[in-house]
């Protein structure tokens, strides 16, 4: 409230404004990250780095296949291909060892996306980049502070991509970030943002390149500059959440979550309490599932649709049924359950309650 009122009250309500920097300076050192460039939301973030890295038509993108849309309409936007790879079953994140079998002369980038707040392995994601030349960008506008290995979420690869939209574990409203240690990839993103003014500031409207105008502007960065503040904060709040979330669904039959194989080197930030649902294991279906929460006052949210399924992307997933398992089985059994970083653990062991509850009863 503070900060937005000073930049009302001053009347710097642009993207021209001391915020503006101030939180990209903030987020950037939070994240660890030399650079930052904010944008008005994550999808043209995305976009925006995919622009920095030069990716044009014709060349082609790995995104995992379980993933918010806009990872794929990005792609679209450049005019390359997304091309799409199953998930693992137990990480819920794109499957590495079914990466190098989509690689082709023609894929110029491999974007995995932190799903739900975990991250993905990178470290045989970056040794595939390297041995065939090409360009990882992460799609963290789930993964605001989470870690692997001991480095964050968006500082480990070329380039990466935020969001901040208002359900995000860190908001603006609406808005996004691209942080890339690479000065090169930090100019090109500016310039792109900004109609490709010319960078140095000379010849002022001559415009070499076709740009855009994806700014973010200083009420909405002022918003940022203290949510980065509190960062540390809020992030405990979500995986204090998660914990007793973990706790209180312990040893249910056929209720799953994201695991990974060495769990000392992931911090998950739990972005949505998500549980998938067997359903011979558990005795009933997701379905019956949400029905029986809603009828106890407790709301949820159905997972994404895979990428092969989607209608606007048929003509590049157009593949046989079955050949994204996990996504399907995942997609069909998954589901969000109260997230909302302000929950106790009252709440949360009530909503347990019930889905044992249930459980026990069928
Ligand atoms: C939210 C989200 C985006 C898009 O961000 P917006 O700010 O809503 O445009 C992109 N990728 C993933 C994985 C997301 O969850």
């Amino acid at each position: 409230m503070k900060y937005v009122t000073e930049a009302m009250t001053t009347g710097w309500i642009s993207s021209t404004g001391k915020y503006v920097q101030g939180f990209e300076e903030a987020f950037a050192q939070y994240t660890g990250v030399r650079h930052a460039v904010a944008v008005c939301n994550g999808t043209v973030a995305l976009h925006l780095a995919l622009t920095a890295l030069g990716v044009k038509e014709g060349d082609e993108v790995i995104i995992p296949n379980f993933t918010m849309i806009a990872s794929a309409f990005a792609v679209c936007y450049t005019g390359a291909i997304p091309v799409f790879v199953d998930i693992d079953p137990h990480t819920w994140n794109i499957d590495v060892r079914q990466i190098e079998a989509k690689i082709t002369p023609r894929t110029k980038v491999i974007m995995p996306v932190h799903i739900f707040g975990l991250m993905c392995d990178m470290d045989p994601i970056r040794d595939l980049a390297k041995t065939y030349g090409l360009r990882v960008l992460e799609d963290a506008a789930e993964s605001h502070g989470a870690t692997y290995k001991g480095k964050k979420a968006g500082a480990v690869s070329d380039i990466s991509s935020f969001s901040f939209f208002a359900n995000k574990n860190l908001t603006t409203g609406e808005g996004g970030m691209v942080l890339t240690d690479d000065p090169d990839l930090f100019q090109r993103s500016k310039y792109y943002k900004n109609l490709c003014f010319p960078i140095d500031g000379s010849r002022t409207y001559f415009h070499e390149d076709i740009g855009f105008n994806y700014r973010m502007s200083n009420l909405h960065a002022a918003i940022g500059l203290a949510q980065v503040e509190r960062a540390d904060e809020y992030k405990a709040m979500r995986v204090r959440n998660g914990h007793w979330y973990r706790r209180h669904l312990e040893g249910i039959p056929g209720v799953r979550w994201q695991t990974v194989d060495r769990p000392a080197d992931y911090e998950n930030v739990y972005w949505m309490n998500s549980i998938a649902v067997e359903p011979k294991e558990f005795g009933a279906t997701r379905e019956e599932l949400i029905a029986h929460l809603k009828a106890n006052n407790i709301d949820t949210r159905l997972f994404f649709i895979g990428m092969n399924k989607q209608s606007s992307l048929l003509k590049f997933g157009s593949s046989p049924e079955g050949e994204y398992p996990h996504t399907d089985r995942l997609s069909a059994q998954g589901f969000y359950l109260p997230s909302s970083s302000q929950l106790t653990e009252a709440t949360i062991e009530e909503i347990c309650g019930v889905i044992r509850s249930f459980q026990r009863s069928r």
